[in-house]
């Protein structure tokens, strides 16, 4: 095709979009030159264990550099999507002390900051504004099989391609079609979804320095991934580039899982004449399965799995954090006991001191943890906490907790504030049987 065919391709796909120019400009680079991290959950169930370690990494790198820490609701999956989840996992966030600064904050509040909306579903515009930047440079194109009859059968032969060359390698059919075809399509009302032109050449790999996994060798990108599905909304990898790009995210902390399709990320970055972003992969928490290996936590199998697990069962959210915290950086533990007083938050976190391999997650050292944390409250404090997660959790056992209020706090009062505290407490569900 033409220059000129595919500016006119790109105007008939996504016709009165906005020059990409005029958002790049809108949205002006911050004045912070401290990290700009963000948690982007979708909406697809509660806050999970693995998002809260996410978070508190954002949360510690902002804190750390006096950037800034935002959070953006990417809800571009509308099948897997569970009502009132982004608004959970923003109170959780908040619950567990690692408020965002900016963005996405619920439901029914007005979000904060500049570079909105935070919620993808209110960005389409913005989105087709860069694919018609895409299409216009000859780097993406319109793809009609998935509505196409033998839909199926193209599926499946591309399947057993991928699985016979192993390359990856997945040229799109329709990345050859002419305007005129295209043209004709589209008149039958034929619906198209946009896919990248990929430029990788096998065999051709190029070395990346992840912030967290250090220097790899990458393969350059083969497949011509779709970045706008038929029913025009964007998939994570091209929506992820956009607006991490215009939210002005300065590292990109997400879970190792989204290693092996960096190659598109990439590809789409420079594609679009951007900037590639700092990314730091995490490993993920795991637990041993019945085997004795190692597997990721599951939401189906770990009922911890939902962060909400650790308030009903009464743990202080400060001992969860820490313990996360345990996880991520080893000398962590050294810097507390140097350090017993202060917040967490004055930890010199670093994110290249992340291990690299999956730690797994520790009840025992948690309980340890969390024993240390409510043996350093006031007999004062622990009958206030005991209050608080009752009238949360346990409403029934409200009144017996008061009319017993000052046995309980002589009895919590023992061998309390000393050096050697007693560390009899680990979360406040066990508290009434404890000292029954
Ligand atoms: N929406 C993605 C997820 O929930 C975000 C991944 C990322 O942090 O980039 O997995």
């Amino acid at each position: 095709m033409l220059e000129k065919e595919y500016l006119e391709l790109a105007d008939l796909l996504y016709p009165n979009t906005k020059d990409v120019n005029y958002y790049l400009n809108k949205f002006a680079p911050r004045v912070t030159s401290g990290e700009v991290t963000r948690l982007a959950p979708s909406p697809t169930g509660y806050l999970h264990i693995g998002q809260l370690y996410q978070a508190l990494i954002h949360r510690m790198l902002a804190n750390s550099t006096g950037g800034i820490f935002y959070m953006r609701l990417e809800d571009t999956d509308n099948k897997r999507e569970v009502e009132n989840a982004g608004q959970i996992a923003y109170d959780m966030l908040c619950r567990f002390g690692l408020k965002p600064d900016e963005g996405y904050r619920g439901d029914n509040m007005t979000e904060i900051g500049d570079y909105g909306p935070y919620v993808q579903s209110h960005r389409l515009e913005i989105y087709y504004a860069f694919a018609h930047e895409l299409v216009k440079c000859g780097k993406a194109f319109p793809c009609f099989c998935q509505m196409a009859e033998n839909k199926e059968e193209i599926l499946r032969r591309r399947e057993e391609e991928l699985e016979e060359t192993s390359d990856l390698e997945v040229k799109d059919p329709c990345r050859n079609l002419t305007l005129s075809e295209i043209k004709e399509k589209l008149s039958k009302g034929e619906k198209f979804a946009l896919r990248l032109k990929s430029s990788g050449t096998k065999d051709k790999t190029f070395e990346f320095t992840d912030e967290i996994k250090g220097k790899k060798e990458i393969r350059e990108n083969l497949k011509d991934d779709v970045l706008i599905k038929s029913n025009g909304i964007p998939v994570y990898a091209f929506a992820h580039v956009v607006d991490d790009t215009l939210m002005h995210t300065s590292i990109i902390v997400r879970g190792q899982e989204w290693f092996q399709s960096l190659p598109v990320h990439i590809e789409l970055s420079k594609a679009l004449n951007l900037p590639v972003f700092k990314y730091a992969h995490t490993p993920s928490v795991c637990v041993l399965d019945e085997s004795g290996n190692k597997r990721k936590i599951s939401k189906r199998k770990d009922t911890f799995a939902d962060v909400r697990f650790f308030l009903e069962k009464g743990y202080p959210v400060e001992a969860v954090c820490e313990y996360l915290l345990n996880l991520l950086n080893s000398d962590f533990e050294l810097w507390r006991k140097n350090n017993p007083t202060l917040h967490y938050f004055e930890f010199p976190f670093e994110i290249n001191k992340v291990g690299v391999t999956n730690p797994l997650f520790d009840f025992m050292k948690l309980n340890d943890i969390s024993k240390s944390i409510i043996s350093r409250y006031t007999a004062e404090q622990v009958y206030a906490s005991l209050v608080a997660w009752a009238t949360e959790w346990n409403k029934a056992s409200l009144s017996l907790i008061e009319e017993n209020k000052d046995v309980l706090l002589n009895m919590f009062a023992i061998d309390r504030g000393g050096e050697r505290p007693r560390k009899d407490i680990t979360y406040f569900s066990e508290v009434l049987d404890l000292y029954n």
